[in-house]
């Protein structure tokens, strides 16, 4: 039997709290709150105690889906990413760029987020940026 602890950030919101995933024979068993971590302290809400559950969850989407004839095929990233780059330029030229707004999300790192919003500014040529804590 082999056990590990593997320290990341919980995905949940954007406090970013420290975990440490509790890994069993390389499987992802458990979940407790970094003592140590700047942010949390050694706590972590509900969401974070249980952050482990939804990684072998079968519900979870692990590969993009693109619509096609009213419903959702598996596509690779390289396709899914041409068609989104296909689609915002085409808006763009036929619209302009404050025709496209962004919306991003609390499950986000801070990081994460504020790349999307330099993204959105200094790529796209727009300010409409939001999160969903604000919707
Ligand atoms: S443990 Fe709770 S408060 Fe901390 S990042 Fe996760 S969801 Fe947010």
């Amino acid at each position: 039997m082999n056990y590990e602890t593997v320290l990341t950030t919980c995905t949940y919101c954007g406090c970013g709290c420290g975990l440490l995933l509790e890994v069993l024979d390389g499987e992802v068993v458990g979940t407790l709150p970094q003592k140590d971590h700047v942010i949390n302290e050694g706590g972590a809400c509900i969401k974070g105690w249980n952050a482990h559950e939804f990684i072998y969850h079968e519900g979870r989407l692990k590969h993009p889906l693109i619509r096609k004839d009213n419903s959702f095929k598996e596509a690779s990233w390289e396709e899914a990413l041409e068609v989104v780059v296909t689609c915002l330029k085409k808006i763009k030229e036929e619209n302009g760029p404050d025709s496209i707004a962004g919306l991003t999300s609390a499950r986000c790192t801070n990081e994460e987020n504020y790349v999307f919003q330099k993204w959105m500014r200094a790529v796209i040529g727009t300010n409409n940026v939001d999160h969903c804590a604000r919707l």
